[in-house]
């Protein structure tokens, strides 16, 4: 099974986020978020939903769909506890 196979497997079963999951393939964090454009792709009609990133500070919500990893500052309260998007298939 190839690794995309395996996140997609993964992701149908929990949802992670993409720091999670170049943790667990231990691998960089710009290869999974590749990896996640793929395989948006590749699983239709099933979908790769994703939660938006959020301030725990203020719960500032950020709605922008950025593949980037997560955005590192709060632009409302400047806080950096950023909870960053997670991932998974629908
Ligand atoms: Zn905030």
């Amino acid at each position: 099974m190839t690794r995309r196979q395996q996140i997609i497997e993964i992701l149908q079963q929990n949802k992670q986020t993409a720091q999670q999951l170049a943790n667990y393939f231990q691998t960089d964090l710009s290869e999974i978020l590749e990896d996640l454009q793929h395989i948006e792709k590749s699983i239709k009609p099933k979908k790769l939903k994703i939660t938006p990133a959020y301030c725990r500070k203020c719960n500032f919500m950020f709605k922008e769909r950025s593949k980037a990893s997560k955005p590192s500052k709060c632009p409302r309260c400047k806080s950096e506890w950023i909870e960053a998007q997670m991932f998974w298939i629908e």
